[in-house]
């Protein structure tokens, strides 16, 4: 196991888990030259997640003074449920996740995880308890296994096997000569988006957090691909609460709740069925998808 850590090791776990959250957020949300403005109290205690029930109450936030991007957002996500939050490019769906981690302090308003304030306990207990699958997965030029590893600190090899076969990676490693020792990134094995995003899974499996992101990806997966990926995302699902930010309105029919957000507000909330049955943008959004997905079958009909 030694040789699937390098000296990164050093780093103190919290260090670790305040870096991998900056880095999966970074992945998530082209941050990476986004300083950090947010500091603890001196005297802030842990957040102690006991279900992982999140509130968002009243909550207003922008960017830049006088460009308000979230208005008086409401949102209450019950412990192990999922909520996915769809709309339009630009109506501050990322900005909702990155508020949820803390990335920045909020201008009105407050987010709680149950109960607690987030922005009165350590970030770093935060961020420890909620788990993170981006749209694109950072890997680093190392094997496969450290890779997956580094979802959690001290992680034992056959934790990191288990892990690989929740997010149904474990066949495409074994395949390999060199098995979890082979090494991916710039100089090794290229991964596909979906084999990324599985990467991603498990390491978000080893770190079993209460509290989960998705940011679904935009980028097209073929479809056998896609259904695979929504199987093992549903599996990771269970039990925790998750909020999805979707692009695709076929991955969130099966979500608790789904709101749409439109210009940083609520204009609809409801189940899909609700949702539908409203006829108002929700469902307007998912017919022209569904003249889409319509209109590529009979593309790939005619291409046959
Ligand atoms: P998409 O579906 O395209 O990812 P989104 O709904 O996730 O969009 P956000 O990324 O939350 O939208 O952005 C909401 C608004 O905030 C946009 O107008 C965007 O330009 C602005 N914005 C996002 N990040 C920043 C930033 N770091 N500084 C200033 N403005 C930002």
């Amino acid at each position: 196991l030694a040789q699937l850590f390098r000296p990164l090791d050093l780093l103190g776990m919290v260090y670790r888990t305040i870096r991998q959250g900056a880095l999966d957020m970074a992945a998530m949300f082209d941050l990476i030259d986004t300083p950090a403005s947010v500091i603890d109290a001196p005297d802030a205690p842990a957040l102690a997640v006991s279900a992982g029930h999140v509130r968002f109450e009243g909550v207003s936030f922008g960017y830049d003074a006088g460009r308000p991007i979230l208005r008086d957002l409401e949102l209450d996500v019950p412990a192990g449920s999922t909520l996915a939050v769809v709309g339009p490019s630009g109506a501050g769906k990322s900005t909702l996740a990155r508020l949820l981690y803390r990335f920045y302090d909020l201008t009105g308003g407050r987010i709680t995880v149950d109960g607690q304030d987030i922005a009165q306990v350590r970030q770093a207990s935060l961020r420890a308890a909620i788990g993170i699958v981006p749209q694109d997965t950072v890997l680093f030029n190392d094997t496969i296994g450290y890779n997956i590893a580094y979802g959690r600190e001290g992680a034992e090899m056959p934790e990191v096997e288990m892990a690989a076969k929740g997010a149904a990676i474990s066949g495409f490693i074994e395949r390999q000569p060199l098995g979890y020792a082979t090494r991916v990134g710039e100089r090794g094995l290229k991964l596909s988006g979906g084999e990324k995003q599985r990467v991603a899974i498990a390491r978000t499996l080893l770190k079993n957090p209460p509290i989960l992101i998705l940011d679904e990806a935009t980028s097209a997966l073929d479809s056998r691909t896609e259904a695979e990926i929504l199987d093992t995302l549903e599996a990771i699902e269970r039990g925790r609460t998750t909020i999805v930010i979707a692009h695709r309105l076929s991955t969130v029919v099966h979500a608790d709740q789904i709101v749409v957000l439109e210009a940083g507000r609520i204009v609809e909330k409801g189940t899909h069925g609700d949702l539908l049955r409203q006829g108002g943008v929700y469902a307007e959004m998912w017919n022209r998808q569904a003249q889409e997905r319509a209109g590529d079958h009979d593309g790939a009909l005619a291409a046959e």
